[in-house]
């Protein structure tokens, strides 16, 4: 199993594959043992069907470059891939050049748990590898056709945001002049993800505020 970030919903499974040798990044492994339990013990008394999890620690951990591993007959690399979270990684299928993002990308880039640059060095070191498809830590997995026209959304959306930011940094009203980018006039749909792209919009856009305008 590998664990492509330490978020609930791409870890708390982890007990369900019992046996299963899990492979993270290391700091993966630091903020599942410092935020994981917590963090259930609060999702539980929402959720009692939560009953079953328990947090399971990844047993194999890597701290930087790569780690490539022998499965079967083709090798997973498995790379750093920051911006959603500071501990993503991504696999790559080598062979077949179908790359396993994680949350690094999304049809809504989400940096609110991670950094905007990081996200932005990410998605076009994504953009380089010559892939087959991307299978999207949410939605639909992109095929070889489709991937320019993505990773060029994806990085057009990063930057502006991160433009508008800066420019509502600059002036006295800038809560309200935020609340006026929509999600299209960042090159985005609204309808992405089950219709919270515009909730993550948001709070990327008051994240981003917080980060670069201190506020
Ligand atoms: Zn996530």
């Amino acid at each position: 199993m590998v664990n492509t970030h330490y978020h609930a919903d791409h870890t708390w499974g982890n007990c369900f594959f019992p046996g299963a040798t899990i492979v993270s990044h290391a700091r993966c492994r630091e903020y599942l043992t410092e935020y994981g339990a917590p963090s259930l013990e609060t999702a539980r008394r929402q959720n009692p069907s939560l009953k079953q999890v328990r947090i399971v620690l990844p047993h194999m951990t890597f701290e930087s470059g790569e780690l490539t591993l022998r499965v079967g007959k083709k090798n997973l690399i498995l790379s750093q891939a920051f911006g959603h979270s500071s501990d993503g990684i991504s696999v790559l299928v080598e062979e077949d050049r179908v790359l396993f993002a994680g949350d690094a990308f999304m049809p809504l880039p989400y940096v609110v748990d991670g950094d905007i640059d990081d996200m932005l060095t990410s998605v076009k070191k994504i953009g380089r590898l010559g892939l087959e498809n991307i299978i999207q830590g949410h939605g639909d997995i992109i095929l070889r056709g489709e991937i320019d026209a993505a990773v060029k959304e994806n990085l057009n959306y990063l930057n502006n945001i991160k433009k508008l930011v800066k420019a509502a940094g600059k002036r006295k009203n800038a809560e309200e002049y935020l609340e006026e980018i929509t999600i299209e006039s960042c090159g985005k749909s609204r309808v992405h993800l089950g219709g919270l792209a515009e909730t993550l919009h948001r709070r990327n856009l008051r994240s981003l505020h917080q980060k670069m305008n201190g506020k």
